[in-house]
């Protein structure tokens, strides 16, 4: 039985500030730079429906690399296994999540669909006649995951990301030529740098890691959100590649699928207990949140929430 004492869990934030000054804000998007490194937030959704919080859970985060688990279900759903993973693979990699390296290998075919590559051949398969009609699909599956009818995205960040995202262009541009993708780069572009500024608050992030925790379930009413075997797939990767190239280490540290974004949040599904979601933008040098990810291997210490 878990038992999450909201007294408890706000010395664990204060405890994991302290690491802040370690950590730095990402400002390769610029509109992201303007966030407090000294912020650090959590909620937890309970099974009987209770949320355990602390911080300031009503700031929004922008989801950045956590929808890319969110675009994988809904586009496992539309297409299937086996027209996904033809394009896009299942190996993790010790390789910047926005490295072009691999790529230059034979086959091109990205290695996972966490890194920036994959995440863009996933986002090209969402499927809709227009940039627009594709999001407004992503999204609507996004408020119901997290019970949400409010959630959109961040234009400004969106916007942000758009106009500096030069490494994804070539990403696309390298996956066009060995037909990988074919759509035209501008507007993929497009479509993933919306579906990067989706934002949502903590509270939204833990419900959606509740739902992935009961196996695609709406955790009020028992309703399938996503087929048994997305959600099995969505966690396997959140296991093997959702923290980018220190995936490794966090399974050991921590132990629990998780998926984080360079914004500072971080979706975690422990299955069958609970669904978490962290906001903490002092990043380490892999991208993670550096207080959330301390925040979380208290959690997972105090409460034995390893999967393992
Ligand atoms: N929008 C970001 C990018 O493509 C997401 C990266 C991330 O959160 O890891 O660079």
């Amino acid at each position: 039985m878990l038992v999450y004492n909201q007294e408890e869990l706000v010395r664990f934030v204060e405890e994991a500030k302290q690491y802040a000054r370690y950590g730095k804000v990402a400002d390769y998007i610029p509109a992201l730079g303007k966030a407090d490194p000294n912020e650090l937030s959590i909620a937890i959704y309970t099974p009987d429906g209770r949320v355990v919080d602390a911080g300031d859970v009503t700031v929004k985060v922008t989801l950045q690399s956590i929808s890319k688990i969110i675009a994988l279900a809904l586009v496992l759903i539309d297409r299937g296994e086996d027209e996904v993973f033809h394009k896009v693979g299942m190996e993790p990699t010790d390789y910047p999540f926005h490295s072009i390296a691999k790529l230059e290998e034979k086959p091109a075919k990205p290695l996972n669909p966490m890194i920036n590559a994959g995440a863009l051949v996933v986002t090209s398969m969402i499927q809709g006649s227009s940039v627009s009609e594709r999001l407004e699909r992503l999204l609507a599956f996004v408020r119901r995951l997290a019970g949400n009818e409010c959630i959109s995205y961040s234009d400004e960040v969106a916007r942000s990301e758009f106009e500096t995202a030069f490494l994804n262009r070539s990403l696309c541009y390298f996956l066009k030529q060995h037909r990988i993708i074919d759509e035209d780069v501008e507007e993929l572009m497009e479509l993933y740098t919306k579906q990067c500024a989706i934002e949502m608050t903590c509270i939204d992030l833990a419900r959606i890691g509740f739902v992935l925790a009961l196996d695609g379930r709406d955790p009020h009413s028992s309703e399938p959100l996503m087929p048994l075997d997305v959600a099995r797939i969505c966690k396997t990767f959140m296991v093997t590649c959702g923290m980018y190239n220190s995936s490794g280490e966090f399974a050991i540290k921590v132990g629990i699928p998780a998926k984080s974004g360079v914004s500072g949040g971080i979706l975690a599904a422990v299955p069958g207990r609970c669904g978490i979601g962290v906001f903490g933008p002092a990043l380490d040098d892999k991208g993670n949140s550096l207080t959330g990810v301390k925040l979380l291997e208290r959690l997972s210490k105090t409460y034995s929430l390893s999967i393992f």
